[in-house]
């Protein structure tokens, strides 16, 4: 098949390009290179079965393709708060867009939505059928509210043009290929880790989070785009929750690192706590995580190691 990938030359569109062609399809990626990275796709950029466009979603494409990936959206609070009227144009522009390229050449698409369509949870954990507790005037609504609207847009072509879609709702994801300046919690504490910098946990660190390595998540997205007849929303993410201050423990430990914890201002409408139910997954996709915190993190911080060393 060919498929196009947005935000293909970020974190997680880079790992599903990777794996799409090792299972032998055509791959267009499609990057504004905002947050994404040319060293991310640089080792596939001379595969025959690779093609790279540098566009904006926000603009119109004519592309024929038969799947899309729609990712393209700026992911960490950091990036995304620091042109919050692109970020909103982004997820509601590039939904509508991919959705004209999907309705007119009858393609299948699948966004990438994620678990702050639930805000700071009132329902823990949470299921699909929570409606969620968003903060439509807060800094974090401009991510919120566009993947929502996205969302609404993804349903609303399904059911008036017959568009076949499919929405997965990604919680904390992490491993290889993060950005160094990504700002999110696993680049900064292993980072700060190694270089034997300060731990810098938000708030007291009582938050939670769970998280999930991205080949886990590739493999749901994949069988989420191959389920028939299936538009979800599913979640997609590792039930395994920590606190941020056990988290930040468990990075000290594995990195052997000599660093302190610190403690500084929890961003404004920081989610207290997520975590995913994915009984939903289980069912419909068969799909569970089955790499474990230690291993996927081992595999990260080795990875960073060597960003720190080769640069
Ligand atoms: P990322 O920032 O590494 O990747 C996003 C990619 O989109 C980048 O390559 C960026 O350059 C590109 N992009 C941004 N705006 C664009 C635009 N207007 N036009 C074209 N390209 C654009 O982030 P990621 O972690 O890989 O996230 C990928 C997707 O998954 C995003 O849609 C994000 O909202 C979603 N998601 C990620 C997580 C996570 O934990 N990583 C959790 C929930 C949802
Ligand atoms: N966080 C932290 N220190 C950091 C970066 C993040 O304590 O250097 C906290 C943040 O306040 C949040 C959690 O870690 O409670 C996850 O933050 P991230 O930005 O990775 O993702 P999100 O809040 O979108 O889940």
């Amino acid at each position: 098949m060919r498929i196009l990938v947005t935000g293909g030359a970020g974190f997680i569109g880079s790992h599903l390009c990777e794996r799409l062609l090792r299972e032998g399809h055509d791959v267009i990626c499609l990057d504004n290179f905002f947050t994404g990275s040319k060293r991310n796709i640089a080792h596939m950029l001379d595969h025959r079965s690779f093609e790279l466009i540098r566009h904006d979603v926000t603009e119109p494409i004519l592309l024929e393709v038969d799947r899309i990936y729609n990712l393209a959206c700026p992911a960490s609070p950091i990036h995304y708060q620091y042109n919050p009227v692109k970020t909103t144009k982004t997820s509601v522009m590039g939904a509508i867009n991919m959705l004209g390229i999907a309705k007119r050449v009858r393609a299948r698409i699948l966004q990438a939505s994620t678990s702050e369509v639930y805000g700071d949870p009132q329902v823990h954990p949470q299921t699909e059928a929570y409606w969620g507790n968003v903060n439509t005037l807060g800094l974090r609504s401009c991510y919120d509210e566009g993947k929502r609207v996205a969302e609404t847009l993804m349903m609303d072509y399904h059911r008036q043009n017959h568009v076949d879609v499919r929405i997965i709702r990604i919680f904390n994801t992490y491993g290889p290929k993060m950005a160094e300046n990504d700002g999110r919690v696993v680049s900064n504490f292993i980072l700060q880790a190694l270089k034997g910098e300060d731990i810098t946990v938000y708030g007291g660190g009582e938050q939670t989070r769970s998280f999930c390595f991205v080949s886990d998540l590739v493999e749901g997205m994949m069988r989420m785009m191959e389920t028939p007849g299936f538009t979800g929303p599913v979640n997609l993410g590792n039930p395994a929750e920590t606190t941020i201050l056990e988290f930040a423990k468990k990075i000290i430990a594995l990195t052997g690192s000599t660093s302190r914890i610190v403690y500084r201002p929890l961003p404004a409408d920081d989610p207290k706590q997520r975590q995913p139910d994915i009984s939903l997954a289980k069912q419909m996709l068969g799909w569970e995580p089955t790499v474990s915190v230690d291993d996927g993190l081992k595999q990260t911080i080795d990875y960073f190691r060597s960003v720190l060393t080769s640069a």
